[in-house]
């Protein structure tokens, strides 16, 4: 519903977004938004804690994130000056938008493409800019289909193009001779490798940076069990970075976060990797068993399964919900998508009550 009195002021893209409206309900068991399991030690849960509550209540925060952006820059293998970090990787794919949409030489307004189905936030972030979407379906396998991403690159010259590796919501990473065609297609464009999940995947993809020109990767620590911090960042050329800071807010990331994330990265690689550790050794019992009562479940490298159900995901989807477990339906969006979940990771005692409640819906 339009409010007539700002109809006539307002960007037409809004009439087809709706506001991001998390799941309400009391769901004991929450498995739908890909955050790590509560498994963090209580030391270091008092460091983090103690980040925090440092002072300087008065002060507005440090507008260039100097020591987070260097514990970033240590972490990725990168210089400071090649980072550029947002409130989550959300804000920065706002930034890369603003940025760069400039239509190009030739094309009728600006765009992006990206493959189907991927992380929603792309599509969004874009149409909320008016900037146009470009969709190439995964193939059967849900990798780069290669022919088809090319064709839109000639047809649409986009602006940017996104490719998450391990891929949101398909779990899988694409191939990597299939990204390299992509980039070497996409040359004028910016190609962002939004790695996530990469903590989860045996290998990252951050050397193509130094092999393309046209690469920029993305990263987040919301995944590896800090999604409360909102700390994402860009790694990418000098030159890209410079003018992204240009259009990020000089304040967008709080002290307190700042602080926290810096002392994550620079102190936390031990806890971290055995949190990580839990959840893959999780996903792969979890999958097996999934696999064992009748479920379809692709080879993941994330922190959740991409579920395949045998009755309508809506169906399966609610029963969970009727036991109290929140997962990730994507019956909504229809054709191939009409039948799969994705199930986030949990603690063990999770995963054993999401397979006792899953059963009676194979
Ligand atoms: C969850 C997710 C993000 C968002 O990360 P934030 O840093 O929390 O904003 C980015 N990309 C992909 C592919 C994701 O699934």
């Amino acid at each position: 519903m339009t409010a007539p009195r700002f109809a006539h002021l307002l960007r037409p893209e809004l009439a087809d977004l709706a506001a991001y409206v998390p799941h309400t309900g009391d769901h004991e068991i929450r498995l739908d938004g890909n955050e790590a399991p509560p498994l963090l030690s209580s030391n270091a849960r008092a460091g983090v804690a103690h980040a925090l509550a440092a002072g300087g209540l008065e002060r507005y925060p440090d507008p260039r994130a100097t020591e987070l952006r260097e514990a970033i820059a240590a972490h990725v293998g990168a210089t400071p000056d090649e980072v550029l970090v947002g409130t989550g990787s959300d804000e920065v794919i706002a930034l890369l938008l603003t940025t760069l949409s400039q239509p190009r030489a030739g094309a009728d307004a600006a765009t992006i493409l990206t493959p189907s189905p991927t992380f929603v936030m792309y599509r969004l972030s874009a149409a909320a800019r008016g900037i146009r979407v470009l969709e190439v379906p995964l193939d059967e396998r849900w990798d780069l289909d290669v022919a088809q991403m090319r064709a839109a690159i000639e047809a649409g010259e986009p602006n940017i193009v996104f490719l998450a590796t391990p891929n949101n919501p398909t779990g899988n990473r694409m191939s990597e001779d299939r990204i390299r065609a992509v980039i070497e297609a996409a040359e004028g464009a910016l190609v962002v490798l939004d790695e996530a999940y990469v903590a989860f995947a045996p290998a990252s993809l951050a050397h193509l940076r130094h092999v393309y020109p046209n690469v920029a990767m993305l990263g987040t620590i919301s995944k590896i069990g800090f999604a409360a911090l909102r700390i994402g960042w860009l790694v990418g050329p000098v030159e890209l970075i410079r003018e992204v800071d240009k259009v990020r807010q000089p304040y967008n990331l709080p002290t307190p976060s700042q602080r926290a994330a810096t002392f994550v990265l620079r102190e936390l690689r031990a806890e971290i990797d055995h949190v990580v550790a839990h959840v893959v050794g999780e996903r792969e019992r979890l999958g097996r068993e999934l696999g064992r009562i009748g479920f379809g479940v692709s080879p993941s490298d994330a922190n959740f399964l991409w579920v395949e159900t045998n009755r309508p995901a809506k169906d399966v989807f609610e029963g969970l919900a009727a036991s109290k477990i929140l997962v990730r339906s994507f019956h909504a969006r229809g054709g191939r998508l009409a039948n799969r979940l994705r199930i986030t990771i949990g603690t063990r005692e999770e995963n054993d009550r999401l397979l006792e409640a899953i059963a009676r819906w194979a």
